[in-house]
């Protein structure tokens, strides 16, 4: 499927692709609308309605993944509130075999994420899978989100990486359409971003359900 002969660098987002995304679903679309009804006086169904427009108004920016921004917007504490339900935080299947993969063949791998840094050391705290990076880029260091073209060159300024060389995997094609408009060459769709959810493939991006199917 790809000729890891012709590939030097690594570029794995996170959420969806590397962790179950079940976590971050049931997050925003469960335990908040209950937190936030109760909070409100609504009753669910009517607090998950009023999240949703709200959320959906930032979706794509760096708004949408930034704690601080959700803690005041919706008066709770997210960043607490998260803790409390990250024992729902997992790693997908054959993740760290394809980790463990990559560290023995010498490639260059970064976790580039849109996710704020408090969210990032939650999870990271939880998997402990910051040992397998050379480095983690969250997209606020960069200014930009990943969907937006400008956050590739932006990124390449911070870990220097060459087009023609360098793989990237992500669970949100609009983020594979912008790295490929940048010209990033290998582009891998994983179809199975949550454990809950139908496996759903790309027809524009070569798709993997697991990473196994990459060693
Ligand atoms: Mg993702």
């Amino acid at each position: 499927m790809l000729d890891w002969a012709k590939i030097e660098t690594v570029l794995l987002d996170m959420d969806g692709t590397l962790l179950d995304k079940y976590y971050d679903d049931y997050f925003w679309e469960r335990y908040i609308p209950e937190i936030y009804a109760k909070q409100n006086g609504l009753n669910t169904v009517e607090a998950g309605k009023k999240l949703l427009a709200i959320y959906k108004a930032k979706e794509g920016t760096l708004d949408w993944t930034d704690l601080d921004y959700w803690s005041d917007q919706l008066a709770l504490n997210i960043p607490a509130l998260k803790i409390k339900v990250s024992h729902l935080i997992k790693i997908h299947p054959y993740v760290v075999d394809f980790l463990e993969f990559l560290s023995q063949s010498s490639k260059r791998v970064y976790l580039v994420t849109n996710a704020h840094s408090k969210t990032l050391d939650i999870k990271m705290k939880k998997t402990s899978l910051n040992g397998y990076f050379d480095r983690i880029i969250c997209a606020a260091e960069v200014g930009k989100p990943k969907e937006d073209t400008s956050f590739w060159p932006g990124l390449k300024k911070i870990i220097n990486f060459s087009r023609e060389t360098t793989m990237l995997a992500e669970d949100t094609e609009k983020i594979l359409q912008s790295a490929q408009a940048y010209g990033i060459k290998h582009l891998i769709y994983v179809a199975r971003p949550s454990s809950r959810k139908a496996i759903k493939k790309s027809s524009h991006f070569t798709s993997i359900i697991y990473f196994n199917e990459l060693i």
